[in-house]
């Protein structure tokens, strides 16, 4: 995968991983439907599908 320069310029969430105290930025999916996460230290991943109502939130704490 050589995604880093399609990353650019995709929206992103900020989210705080608590299951080890750190931030990560997580980018949509190709469909962009979901976006995708994972904890940089235990590789936990995260999904959180992309309401149709949409959020005004861009941070998230997950665990
Ligand atoms: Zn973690």
């Amino acid at each position: 995968m050589t995604d880093d320069a399609t990353l650019r310029g995709r929206p992103y969430l900020s989210l705080f991983f608590e299951c080890c105290r750190v931030y990560q930025r997580v980018y949509q999916d190709r469909a962009g439907t979901h976006y995708l996460g994972r904890c940089p230290r235990c590789l936990g991943s995260i999904r959180f599908a992309i309401s149709p109502d949409g959020t005004a939130r861009r941070a998230f704490r997950v665990k």
